[in-house]
């Protein structure tokens, strides 16, 4: 395929997010080149703009192509790929890690916690890689997860997130008929409260506030605490004759919550941490996690778990349809982060 050009979106200082015309990348043996249909812009986005992620290295340098949340069409096949299984015109999705495929870690499965993270072998796109804010972008193969006709390009761009709460689910063993609180209707508390649903879950309780908890109620929640109107904890005690629930997630990123968990599950339950706080610590009760042995687990992206969510998007055990409300044109990428910003839109999606 001959070099040309194409729009990305580029960050080159932060809050300094620019449409410009870049090269198209070229896909190198086993690499495939793939067009860009659909981004979703998530909140770690928001604050790689602002540079909170600057120590972590997220982006690594400037200028940087942003964007992990995605899906598009197969465009060219590098090198050595006549059997991989993909064709030019292939609706895919893409994971973000690529592991080192030699270490403990990624030889285990979990190569989401490569221990060469920093290292050449090891990228994380989007993060410390070539996003996909842009018309197109290049992975090595094995990353990219084909998408069945019946789901549309811009539903593709909410794959990432699902399988992150899949792995969520996986991560605390979630059992058929027990009973789960989500703390933040954002996109991924409202994917977690759906595939919580699916997987069998009898009771789901969306902790939030305002509009947002409609919502929740569309995507298969029982009950919902409005902590504008109630404590938390209170909220969810009082649903569960001060029981509490089997399971919480969190999915806010917001220091204050993990304590709440661990305040609203059962004795034995398991709390799971899907957010990132950007740094700022957290503190919990740890004579509480102790003697009521309570599981606090921390849930990075989504290892393995792309086919799954794809498979429960295809079934349509999770419809993602009710989520897919803010999209915009690449040139108006701006206009898409402040809608995250401000809260108006659950997962602003940029369509190519
Ligand atoms: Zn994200
Ligand atoms: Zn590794």
């Amino acid at each position: 395929m001959s070099r040309g050009t194409m729009k990305a979106a580029v960050l080159r200082g932060w809050n300094d997010l620019a449409v410009e015309s870049i090269d198209i990348p070229q896909p190198g043996p086993g690499d495939v080149l793939v067009r860009v249909r659909a981004c979703g812009l998530c909140g770690t986005d928001l604050k790689m703009v602002k540079g909170a992620f600057e120590a972590r290295g997220w982006p690594p340098s400037l200028p940087f192509v942003m964007g992990h949340e995605w899906s598009g069409e197969v465009a060219a096949l590098g090198e050595g790929l006549d059997d991989i299984g993909l064709a030019v015109g292939d609706k895919v999705v893409a994971e973000n890690h690529i592991g080192c495929g030699r270490c403990p870690m990624c030889r285990s499965g979990r190569y989401n916690l490569c221990e060469k993270a920093g290292t050449p072998g090891y990228r994380l796109y989007g993060h410390t890689a070539p996003g996909a804010l842009a018309e197109y972008a290049v992975r090595p193969a094995p990353m990219l997860h084909k998408l069945p006709d019946s789901v549309s390009p811009l539903e593709g761009a909410l794959v990432n997130q699902g399988s992150l709460t899949v792995h969520a689910l996986r991560r605390v063993a979630f059992r058929p008929g027990s009973t789960a609180a989500v703390f933040g209707p954002g996109l991924l508390g409202l994917l977690t409260a759906a595939v919580a649903r699916a997987a069998g879950a009898s009771r789901v309780i969306m902790v939030g506030r305002g509009s947002r908890l409609d919502l929740a109620e569309a995507m298969g929640c029982d009950e919902v605490v409005d902590y504008e109107k109630e404590d938390p904890v209170d909220g969810i005690r009082r649903l569960t004759a001060s029981r509490g629930v089997d399971y919480v997630f969190d999915c806010t990123g917001n220091p204050t919550v993990p304590a709440q968990a661990l305040d609203s599950v059962r004795r034995g339950g398991k709390v799971a941490l899907l957010g990132l706080t950007g740094g700022t610590p957290s503190s919990i009760d740890v004579d509480r996690l102790t003697l009521d042995e309570i599981d606090l687990l921390g849930i990075r992206s989504s290892p393995n778990a792309y086919p799954a969510m794809i498979s429960l998007m295809r079934s349509g055990a999770v419809d993602l349809g009710p989520l897919v409300t803010h999209v915009y044109p690449i040139n108006d990428v701006a206009e898409a982060f402040d809608a995250l910003e401000n809260r108006t839109a659950i997962r602003p999606i940029v369509e190519f």
